[in-house]
């Protein structure tokens, strides 16, 4: 593998070209015209040009973005996270042009894709999921006797859903009537799919997620967990490893399921299975992300290993690097998701950042998409950056992390920068006691 096209943008393709030249490998980006100052244009060995600022126009365009990887000879594509990474149609059409798609097959990107049929498969292969409905609803009579059978609180749920949008927290038949027909319109519009279901809402929840990494000589192992609890909108904005909350029995068992779970589809490559714990760590599969995760680094912090390097030596058809009993965690690392948004109201703050200083700071690690002079354009998801902390305790990561965002000097858009100070100086959060409805029941007005 000489040549990898990067099929994404932002931080993901700045940290992809990053191993990609540890391991002496050529890289190209693609980019839309929102995007060519980009720091990843400048740091890949050479940048495409893909199209219009709209996603349909540029990073979804499936196409055009092969016909370049094959204009261009590279042998493989990297999708990163969001725009195609998920999408199955896509990975078949990589393969079938002679190009090596560095993610799982396509069909265990299609099965899981569908929460439905991944709850399914997970139940048939011994897996704790939360309990609801292992179909498509065909009718709202059919919600609401399903819903009295599982018992309210429920979440009506798109099957293709991700990114947090396309579920809604019913507390009752009222709220359920009212939710059904636009959430399946919603669904059909953001995921081409109106199918949806309903699952028991678990209240005062931890959304624990396991890192898998499967080969193609049949090895498996996990890399550990990760509790991404503090959400806003059902989206993840701190996540750490190890998880504060989880005792260690508890733990085993949870990374054992996760591999049940990668065994049961033959997994390759990197996957993380999440899942749903409630407070007597009673935990249920919520569903598989078949693709590199946002957070992973705080894995990479604990673990000391470069998981998109393991990505590109499992798509080369290497076995992994390391087994079970080689892999380890030390200490504590925690990632912060920078947004150029209103920290209160979490409404995306497009702009252009007229002033940006990351203050030094040990065991600190930045990826980040944009730099001082660049604009936060209204186009794609406003990330700036995620600020990710090391300690050997996990006082000493959230104290390093205090320290950052105190003297973090960002300007010309909102942040949510000081959220994290307040986060960070909330006792409850310094003593790891939260729950997924943390943020919304302390921190929005
Ligand atoms: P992770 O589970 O890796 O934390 P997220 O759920 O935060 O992933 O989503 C990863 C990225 O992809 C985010 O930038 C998010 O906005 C985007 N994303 C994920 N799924 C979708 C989707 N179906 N539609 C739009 N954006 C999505
Ligand atoms: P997405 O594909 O958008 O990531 P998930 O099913 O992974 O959707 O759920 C995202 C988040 O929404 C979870 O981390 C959790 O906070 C919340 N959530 C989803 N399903 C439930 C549920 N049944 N009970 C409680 N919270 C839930
Ligand atoms: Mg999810």
């Amino acid at each position: 593998m000489q040549r990898i096209l990067i099929a994404n943008r932002g931080e993901i393709a700045v940290r992809i070209i990053r191993t990609c030249r540890e391991m002496g490998i050529e890289t190209v980006a693609i980019y839309s015209d929102a995007d060519r100052e980009m720091p990843y244009v400048k740091q890949a060995d050479k940048a495409v040009y893909v199209g219009e600022p709209p996603v349909q126009k540029s990073y979804l365009q499936a196409e055009r973005i092969i016909a370049i990887a094959k204009q261009e000879k590279a042998d493989a594509i990297h999708p990163g996270y969001g725009f195609l990474s998920e999408n199955a149609g896509f990975a078949k059409q990589v393969i079938d042009s002679g190009i090596t798609f560095i993610g799982p097959r396509p069909e265990i990107i299609e099965l899981m894709g569908s929460k439905i049929a991944s709850r399914q498969t997970m139940e048939d292969a011994g897996v704790p999921v939360v309990p609801g409905s292992n179909y498509g609803l065909k009718s709202l009579e059919e919600a609401c006797r399903l819903a009295d059978e599982i018992g309210y609180p429920v979440m009506l749920k798109a099957s293709g859903g991700g990114g947090g949008i396309g579920m809604v927290l019913c507390e009752d038949e009222q709220a359920l009537v009212k939710a059904y027909a636009s959430t399946k319109a919603r669904a059909l519009t953001y995921f081409g799919s109106e199918e949806v279901f309903v699952e028991k809402y678990i209240a005062d929840a931890r959304h624990i997620e396991v890192q898998i990494f499967g080969d193609c000589q049949g090895h498996f192992v996990h890399l550990f967990e990760r509790d991404c609890s503090i959400q806003r909108r059902n989206q993840k904005v701190i996540e750490e490893s190890p998880s504060p909350f989880l005792s260690q029995q508890v733990k085993q068992r949870i990374f054992e399921t996760a591999l049940t779970a990668a065994k049961a589809v033959s997994y390759t490559n990197a996957g993380t299975i999440e899942f749903i714990v409630d407070e007597q760590e009673n935990f249920y599969f919520l569903e598989m992300n078949t693709r590199l995760q946002v957070e992973h680094p705080v894995t990479e912090m604990v673990t000391g290993l470069d998981l998109v390097k393991w990505q590109i030596l499992v798509a080369k058809g290497q076995p992994l690097p390391l087994l079970q009993p080689e892999i380890r965690a030390f200490g504590h690392a925690v990632e912060f998701r920078l947004y150029a948004e209103d920290p209160v109201r979490f409404l995306p703050s497009p702009g252009k950042i007229t002033r940006l200083n990351w203050p030094a700071q040990d065991g600190m690690r930045i990826d980040y998409g944009y730099e001082e002079g660049g604009s936060v354009t209204p186009y794609y998801d406003p990330m700036i950056a995620k600020c990710i902390f090391y300690g050997e305790t996990r006082k000493e990561a959230l104290d390093q992390a205090s320290s950052f965002f105190k003297n973090l000097q960002i300007e010309g858009i909102k942040t949510n920068s000081p959220l994290f100070e307040s986060i960070l100086s909330n006792s409850d959060f310094q003593k790891g006691k939260y729950t997924t409805n943390f943020l919304a029941k302390k921190f929005v007005k």
